[in-house]
């Protein structure tokens, strides 16, 4: 009896077996056959290469005096304002996105970043807008830990960081103010979201005025349009504004449009644009070069007004 049981067990197991291999087997068809585009999509993207940054920036060159700045990719910006170095939204990976083991599940960029890690000077400063994966990348931010380099980032994100292992850690409102070496950082209302993942929805999503005694500059994370940049406006201009111009098809509700950009620079008063935000990641629908160049008609007579218009590109002022 209990070897005809065995027996039993023996001939059922490989039927069962084989019936749920044939129902993932049909599950992969049918998936394959319902959305082949995804499936190619993906199998492409593993193969394409991601191309290099066409120009490259050389900050080593950069004096202390004066106000300097360089498009390393994305919404990542490298400044240095009398001296004292910036880094926006690091993101220098190949993928951001969620870590599953040693794999990033997320999006490739097109263009690699201007810079690595070892070609960059200390960082006195990473100003983190928001904890979305294209603007606050983990392996980066581990990558840039040091005592001597402080952090401001939006309400509710610092848990994601580790906080330790920086000079300081700064959560940062809008209308709020923090004072890091000679600057002073004023938290911009933008309308964006900041969850990370779903359920995440605590987590704030700024803009920033950064002043010296000289230099004022805005940076405006990730945005639709809204007329907060007006918050900026001083005595004094603004001499730089960091403005996101890409993503806006057809996520137009949470990235504003390069004509919009334009309109939150004049807002803030910016005698100089740094447009970011395109030329990446593919994030949207609209073609690749569609946000620079609308971008520059939107600035018309004022061409000399957009210091970059392709990553890797710097500008100074004195
Ligand atoms: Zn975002
Ligand atoms: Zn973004």
């Amino acid at each position: 009896m209990f070897s005809k049981n065995t027996h039993h067990i023996k001939t059922i197991c490989p039927r069962a077996r084989n019936a749920k291999l044939v129902q993932l087997a049909d599950a992969a068809r049918f998936a394959r056959g319902a959305a082949p585009e995804f499936f190619r999509r993906v199998q492409n993207e593993r193969k394409r290469s991601v191309g290099p940054a066409p120009f490259l920036p050389h900050p080593e060159k950069w004096p202390d005096r004066g106000l300097h700045a360089a498009w390393l990719g994305h919404s990542t910006v490298l400044l240095k304002i009398d001296g004292f170095t910036i880094l926006t939204d690091p993101v220098l990976g190949n993928h951001c996105g969620v870590r599953v083991g040693p794999m990033t599940v997320g999006l490739k960029r097109m263009v690699a970043p201007a810079l690595l890690r070892p070609q960059l000077p200390h960082i006195d400063l990473i100003l983190l807008s928001h904890a979305h994966f294209d603007h606050f990348d983990l392996p980066t931010l581990r990558g840039l830990e040091r005592p001597g380099t402080a952090v401001i980032t939006a309400s509710n994100t610092s848990d994601l960081l580790r906080v330790a292992r920086y000079r300081s850690v700064a959560e940062l409102g809008w209308g709020e103010r923090v004072h890091v070496g000679p600057l002073s950082i004023l938290g911009i209302q933008v309308r964006h979201w900041g969850a990370r993942l779903r359920s995440d929805t605590h987590r704030g999503y700024n803009g920033y005025l950064i002043e010296t005694d000289r230099r004022r500059v805005v940076f405006g994370g990730d945005t639709a349009y809204t007329d907060t940049f007006r918050a900026a406006r001083g005595s004094r201009p603004v001499d730089l504004a960091i403005m996101p111009i890409g993503a806006y098809n057809p996520w137009i509700h949470a990235h504003c449009n390069p004509e919009q950009a334009w309109r939150m620079g004049a807002d803030c008063g910016a005698e100089h644009l740094l447009p970011v935000h395109h030329q990446t990641f593919r994030l949207s629908r609209e073609p690749f070069f569609e946000p620079v160049e609308r971008f520059m008609e939107a600035a018309g007579s004022r061409p000399e007004s957009v210091v970059t218009t392709r990553i890797g590109q710097e500008w100074s002022q004195d």
